[in-house]
């Protein structure tokens, strides 16, 4: 590569860098062409793919994350291919690619990784947002979502659970997507009106009867979650039409059950 300005060939050069990145001291090694006479320094296109990947692996090492060459080790060493990681993990081939040549993945997209590639996870946790489906649980946050919006949520005897369910999706998969972990275990299916609890016709009498005193109480982590999609949704046509309308959602075919890794595509909350 030539200097722009008109000095010449530039030499390729490492350097050291040590920088301020999404909150954490990144230290990694770039290399960038570099004039002799004036400085100026540039990257052609494979150069600045390369120190991008430098930085965000040096990014993961800091943050606790896997690195891209950790994902592909970590794959190889099953014999798997990446579309064998991506079936297991439950996403597409394309952000397996992403992540293995550079795009940094979110805690809990690690946290499914690293259960994938331990051989620690089974089909189902990927449904129920690694934790137990609780009843008890389900009861509480709706009862706590009542008292936040100052309504009741499950109307007695015969709701279809149209509403509540929109919302303790939303909790669910912003639990998920921030913790790692669901808030109630609930698996979700892509209903003709919005994402609902699989199952809920058998489920809905159950919750109503369940004891919320039975279940684990909420975290402060969990209770912010709640009390931020309450002020997002203050109305059930609000939640409805959000959750009707998400990205997550309408990817989904009809009946489908939905894994908590469409999480990330949840942009409303
Ligand atoms: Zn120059």
């Amino acid at each position: 590569m030539d200097c722009p300005n008109e000095h010449g060939r530039m030499e390729l050069k490492g350097m050291a860098r040590d920088l301020p990145f999404r909150g954490k001291r990144v230290k990694f090694r770039a290399r960038h062409y570099v004039c002799p006479v004036c400085g100026m320094e540039a990257d052609d296109l494979d150069l600045a793919a390369e120190n991008q990947k430098a930085l965000s692996d040096a990014y993961r090492r800091a943050a606790k994350l896997l690195t891209g060459e950790q994902i592909v080790q970590g794959r190889k060493k099953l014999d798997w291919t990446q579309e064998d990681l991506a079936g297991a993990a439950n996403v597409g081939i394309a952000s397996v690619k992403r992540w293995e040549t550079g795009q940094i993945q979110t805690k809990a997209m690690d946290d499914i990784l690293r259960r994938v590639l331990a051989g620690k996870t089974t089909a189902s946790d990927v449904y129920t947002g690694n934790r137990p489906l609780s009843l008890a649980r389900i009861k509480l946050v709706l009862e706590r979502f009542s008292g936040l919006l100052g309504r009741k949520l499950l109307k007695a005897p015969a709701d279809k659970m149209l509403y509540a369910a929109k919302y303790l999706w939303y909790a669910d998969m912003v639990a998920f997507r921030e913790t790692g972990q669901s808030m109630t275990g609930a698996t979700y299916a892509a209903l003709p009106r919005g994402p609902q609890l699989n199952n809920y016709s058998d489920l809905v009498d159950f919750i109503r009867e369940a004891d919320e005193g039975q279940a684990e109480p909420l975290t402060e982590q969990e209770e912010r979650i709640l009390v931020r999609i309450a002020r997002v949704f203050p109305g059930n046509q609000a939640v409805y039409r959000a959750a009707h309308k998400g990205q997550a959602f309408m990817n989904r075919k009809n009946g489908e059950l939905i894994p908590y890794t469409d999480a990330e595509s949840i942009t409303a909350m």
